[in-house]
């Protein structure tokens, strides 16, 4: 099981953090040992600066290559939301340097994810991310530069999809600090899927 990772897939993120639009999606993979499915994150001693990103999460439910957008739908029908953990700094050093990322997105435990639910209408789903009882993320699919059968479509050019893959499509303006001690909690369509501690 493989969990693919879109970046910059909403403007107001791209802009917040500087970066430019993208033509054609942008992804990376996080290993299975990055998935967290306890309520329990630990800020591990590499980094100074965990950003939380979070992001609709769809499961590939059977194996695919070249998938046309037209058929994308019929590869998923659970949908939930996860944390793409971001190391910050260590990304910066890796952007300046012209380095992989995945020293910065596939540490362990940097994909925690939510409770599945059976897909409804993905382009009409709230989502929200709470901090310490505060909103700090609030999207929206319809806000997607690349919607998520666009998604499947060009990233099986590349890589074939297997059942049980995790696919998070990116994430809207907001991203901010982890610290210990604070608490997340995340709703989709006012449905808490996460609740996280951080520690
Ligand atoms: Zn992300």
């Amino acid at each position: 099981m493989k969990i693919i990772c879109i970046g910059r897939n909403y403007v107001d993120h791209a802009k917040e953090l500087n970066n430019p639009i993208p033509e054609k999606p942008i992804f990376f993979i996080k290993p299975d040992t990055a998935l967290l499915r306890d309520n329990v994150f630990y800020i591990p001693p590499y980094s100074k600066e965990i950003h939380y990103e979070l992001e609709l999460v769809v499961k590939i439910k059977k194996v695919g290559k070249c998938i046309n957008r037209k058929f994308a739908h019929k590869y998923y029908d659970e949908v939930s939301l996860g944390l793409d953990l971001t190391a910050r700094d260590l990304q910066r050093e890796c952007k300046e340097k012209g380095l992989p990322w995945e020293i910065a997105k596939g540490f362990d435990s940097s994909a925690p994810i939510g409770k599945w639910l059976q897909k409804g209408d993905l382009s009409t789903m709230d989502f929200t991310l709470t901090k310490n009882g505060e909103t700090v993320q609030e999207g929206n699919p319809s806000q997607m530069l690349f919607d998520i059968d666009s998604l499947i479509e060009y990233v099986s050019q590349y890589i074939t999809l297997k059942k049980g893959d995790l696919l998070f499509s990116g994430t809207p303006k907001g991203v901010g600090l982890m610290s210990k001690g604070d608490y997340f909690e995340a709703f989709l369509e006012g449905e808490k899927l996460i609740n996280l501690r951080v520690k």
